[in-house]
């Protein structure tokens, strides 16, 4: 199975709200979800992932905190994924494999409740802390359309677009060189 790049900032992709999923035991469906694991563990060190990154507009997203650098942790995938509670504050530097190269401190809720389905069709829960509550908002927002970047403040996101403006400046150079 080839595996699909990640779509970069400011692919169009990232902004477009994904579709809830119908038949989850579908094929095509399952293929998705395949490559998805499969793009996450071609990065050094994502730990979650939201479909549109890798072009589909599908609500999937997959996780594996436990991951270490060439080895599966406990991968799991959430389905059509809705955060059914939170609670509490934390404030973290977070990063995206969408926006390689820029980081951000963003408040967050603390602890979350998700709720979804499996691969299989059952309904499951999940509560995460810190870091995992971090990534479960984090990839539910991009299902969404929404980057951390939206989250970040009048300062560091003028910093933010005059890097993005550079890079790509960078990039045109290049592909007329
Ligand atoms: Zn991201």
């Amino acid at each position: 199975m080839e595996v699909p790049e990640i779509k970069i900032y400011p692919d169009p992709v990232l902004r477009e709200v994904a579709e809830e999923v119908k038949e989850i035991m579908d094929e095509e469906i399952q293929e998705i979800i395949d490559q998805m694991f499969l793009a996450m563990y071609k990065t050094p060190n994502g730990i979650g992932l939201a479909a549109n990154q890798i072009g589909v507009k599908k609500r999937i997203v997959v996780f594996d905190f436990k991951r270490e650098k060439d080895r599966k942790g406990d991968p799991f995938v959430i389905i059509n994924p809705e955060i059914v509670w939170t609670d509490g504050k934390i404030i973290h530097e977070e990063a995206c494999l969408s926006i390689p190269g820029f980081s951000a401190k963003v408040t967050r809720k603390k602890r979350v409740g998700i709720r979804g389905y499996d691969r299989n069709g059952k309904l499951i829960e999940r509560e995460g802390d810190d870091i995992e509550a971090i990534c479960f908002q984090h990839e539910v927002d991009h299902l969404n359309g929404i980057l951390f970047i939206d989250h970040v403040s009048g300062l560091k996101k003028a910093i933010f677009k005059r890097k993005m403006r550079k890079l790509m400046r960078e990039a045109r150079r290049k592909a007329h060189a």
